[in-house]
């Protein structure tokens, strides 16, 4: 690969780490595989071929690995901006790491006030006509949007109507001691990376009519590769931001065009000690007195802070208001109903903006289920597709990973 001299030291630097991955039959600029996209569906794909003795090179346009998985510590605590709950299972298992508590069922909130018993009664029904309206759409017109035929009425109707449409692909479960980001990027930590390395294309022409190497063409030099995994999002393949020759099939870009990606904000707010007075892993579902709904984890693992989540159109408002305006609006929020004290008591925020970050163009996707099969085909006899939308439970870390072992498992195949 024609690298410049300090990243090309820094990849030897980090394969010196891994134990006897280098193939004498590949140059320098050569590699068995080369792994596009350094997140979760990547590394896992990377960790397997490395663990195979494969000469691996995973290209990373960020100056991290993790993708969607990403811990920050600047509250002094860490907090995933990204993926937040893990299940207890496979990827958990192999995370490592403590399960921490998830939210334990908190208060509905409407314009800052907490439903009474007698309100919540009310919420339920107005849960179950908007739950029923949506079940007679989807019976007569099955790929219908429901927001483009259904009006609802009262805060009560809005709050389930948004919560039905916005129902992630995730279950809320537990989190991870350290971060789920941090514990990814450990997962990753032998596999050799190059960061700040944005693909470009690759050319797989050649290895078709028996030609043995593929050219990935990066911001940073040119790469050859026996085979190829590209690990990146949907949203980054079908906005025809990297280049395929020969091109995808129209199938394939149809699976991708079926397939938007879903808006959703995470905004951390870190308060002075015994604020907010909360009980401690509560969940506050609720509507501003603005009409925006939210999510709120509050006082996660008894700290001073709060994690307001934000979806949809709520989540792209607020990510193109610029990068102060999530804090803003967290404390508007949190002061609607823990009241104005609450601001003297602010001490920092963090926020993510996915839908604004040009390596994810959103927060997750789940394709059309016909559509998971054609989006992890092959391309040609040596390309081989990995990532969230690529496997069963799609827009999840368990698919990210899954679709990764199965991705390298097709390369190590195709390399015999
Ligand atoms: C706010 C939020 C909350 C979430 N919560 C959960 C949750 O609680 N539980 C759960 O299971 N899932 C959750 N998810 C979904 C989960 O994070 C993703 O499904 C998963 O991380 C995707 O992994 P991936 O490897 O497929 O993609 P990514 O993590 O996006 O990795 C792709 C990588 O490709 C890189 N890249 C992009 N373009 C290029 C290029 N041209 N060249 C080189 N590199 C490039 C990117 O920088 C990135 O590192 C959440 C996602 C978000 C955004």
């Amino acid at each position: 690969m024609r690298l410049s001299r300090r990243p090309f030291l820094a990849t030897l630097a980090a394969a010196a780490t891994t134990p006897a991955i280098v193939t004498p039959a590949l140059a320098a600029d050569e590699v068995d595989v080369a792994i596009l996209g350094g997140g979760l569906a990547g590394l896992a794909a990377g960790r397997a071929l490395v663990a195979d003795r494969k000469k691996v090179l995973v290209l990373e346009a960020r100056d991290r690995i993790g993708g969607r998985a990403v811990t920050d510590t600047s509250l002094g605590f860490p907090v995933d901006t990204g993926a937040a709950w893990l299940a207890p299972g496979p990827l958990a298992k192999e995370l490592g790491g403590k399960l921490l508590p998830g939210p334990d069922v908190g208060a509905i909130v409407l314009s800052g006030k907490p439903l009474t018993a007698e309100q919540m009664a009310d919420y339920a029904k107005a849960d179950e006509r908007m739950k029923a309206l949506v079940k007679d759409l989807h019976s007569r017109m099955p790929d219908a949007d429901p927001a483009a035929f259904i009006r609802p009425l009262t805060p009560n109707e809005q709050l389930s109507f948004s919560r039905l449409l916005n129902k992630p692909p995730f279950a809320v479960t537990q989190a991870l001691e350290g971060g789920i980001g941090a514990a990814v990027a450990r997962l990753g930590a032998k596999v050799p990376v190059k960061l700040g390395t944005r693909v470009l294309r690759i050319n797989s022409t050649g290895s078709s009519s028996g030609g043995q190497f593929i050219e990935v063409v990066t911001t940073t030099g040119t790469l050859q590769a026996r085979a190829v995994i590209v690990a990146l999002p949907v949203s980054v393949l079908g906005g025809g931001h990297m280049g395929f020759a020969p091109p995808l099939s129209q199938k394939k870009r149809d699976a991708l065009a079926a397939t938007p990606m879903a808006s959703c904000t995470r905004i951390a707010v870190a308060f002075q000690p015994g604020m907010p007075k909360a009980p401690a892993n509560a969940w506050v579902t609720g509507i501003t007195r603005a009409g925006v709904p939210f999510d709120a984890f509050v006082r996660p693992q008894n700290r001073d802070a709060v994690i307001l989540v934000l979806e949809s159109q709520a989540a792209r408002q607020v990510e193109e208001s610029g990068a102060n305006a999530s804090g803003a609006f967290a404390l508007t929020t949190l002061a609607e109903i823990y009241g104005s004290d609450i601001r003297a008591a602010f001490r920092g925020s963090v926020a993510s903006r996915w839908g604004r970050d040009p390596y994810s163009l959103g927060a997750w996707c789940v394709p059309p289920k016909a559509a998971v099969a054609t989006l992890a085909a092959p391309h040609g006899e040596r390309v081989f597709f990995a990532g969230e939308a690529m496997a069963e439970n799609p827009g999840t870390l368990d698919a990210a990973y899954a679709s990764g072992l199965r991705a390298a498992a097709e390369a190590k195949t195709a390399l015999r």
